[in-house]
């Protein structure tokens, strides 16, 4: 299951803004809006998470009928819809019954979640910095959301969705930088191994922190201080396992050993393009290559990270 997701989610995503042929097949998802060359013209879209809390008090309030489903799912934007789905609800009446249940867990990130507003001129900096380093970029829409507390962030055709019950506005534009770096990124899967799918992660959290000046998720980074030389150890052995092995070790989340957190692949491919960087005269040069990877393996020797290991 995480091995089968590894490939799909982001390239899907790609896939579907790309081809023609895809949105053919995929006849119910709605087409892919042009992106915006110029960031002070990216639409950000707030009006789903007003909805939701309109909703919210309307069933506290006791309204009749389902009000998640006459006040937020029905009139939600078809990103948050993506994002409702994505967290594994099939309809208005199980969203209710997840915000019933977890009613505290709600009224707790409700301030922050309301607050959204505040988070996009960081998030709109991010892109102007981004355009100022590799001017090919375009930008999708955002689209906030409110969800159940299964997805933070997710890239796909109709836009970048980000959830606020799982981001407060304080961390927002690193993800937001963070996913829009994916939309950039032209790294053809040549070998499908892990090695490939960490620098894409790493690289999008490389290039994130230049633009925004943060990594959204640190926790893998923090791990990682004082164990570098095991961890590159431990890679060296994993680095060139298939699509079909288990990741679970370095990317995505499943089954680890107690106390290792999950998205260490993050730290590694991260390092790798921070190493290529470091040693490259050219900076911007540097971000377009980090953005290009065109074949992981030759790109690792490029950056010389391993070298401070032998
Ligand atoms: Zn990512």
């Amino acid at each position: 299951m995480a091995t089968y997701r590894l490939f799909l989610l982001l390239p899907f995503a790609l896939l579907l803004a790309a081809s023609p042929g895809v949105w053919a097949q995929a006849a119910k998802t709605p087409p892919a809006p042009a992106r915006e060359p110029d960031p002070l013209k990216v639409r950000f879209e707030t009006q789903d998470v007003a909805n939701f809390w309109r909703a919210f008090d309307a069933d506290a309030a006791g309204a009749p009928g389902n009000a998640f489903a006459t006040l937020y799912w029905q009139p939600a934007t078809p990103g948050t819809r993506i994002l409702l789905e994505k967290n594994g609800l099939p309809n208005a009446d199980s969203l209710r019954a997840v915000v019933r249940r977890r009613r505290a867990d709600y009224l707790r990130i409700r301030a922050g979640s309301e607050q959204i507003a505040s988070a996009v001129p960081a998030c709109r900096a991010t892109y102007l910095a981004l355009k100022n380093l590799y001017p090919a970029a375009t930008f999708p829409p955002v689209i906030f959301g409110v969800g159940t507390f299964g997805v933070g962030g997710n890239a796909q055709a109709v836009g970048l969705l980000l959830s606020t019950e799982m981001n407060a506005p304080a961390d927002m534009a690193p993800l937001a930088a963070h996913e829009a770096v994916h939309l950039q990124q032209n790294i053809p899967y040549k070998y499908r191994i892990l090695l490939e799918q960490c620098l894409i992660e790493g690289g999008a959290d490389f290039v994130a922190e230049l633009i925004s000046g943060r990594i959204g998720k640190t926790e893998p980074y923090e791990y990682a201080r004082g164990r570098e030389k095991q961890l590159w150890q431990e890679f060296t052995r994993d680095q060139n396992l298939g699509e079909n092995d288990s990741f679970a070790n370095w990317l995505y989340g499943g089954e680890r050993p107690a106390g290792r957190p999950a998205d260490l692949g993050y730290y590694i491919g991260y390092q790798i393009c921070k190493a290529y960087y470091t040693r490259a005269a050219d900076k911007r040069r540097a971000v377009h290559d980090i953005l290009n990877i065109a074949d992981c393996r030759q790109f690792l020797q490029q950056s010389h990270y391993a070298d401070q290991f032998r």
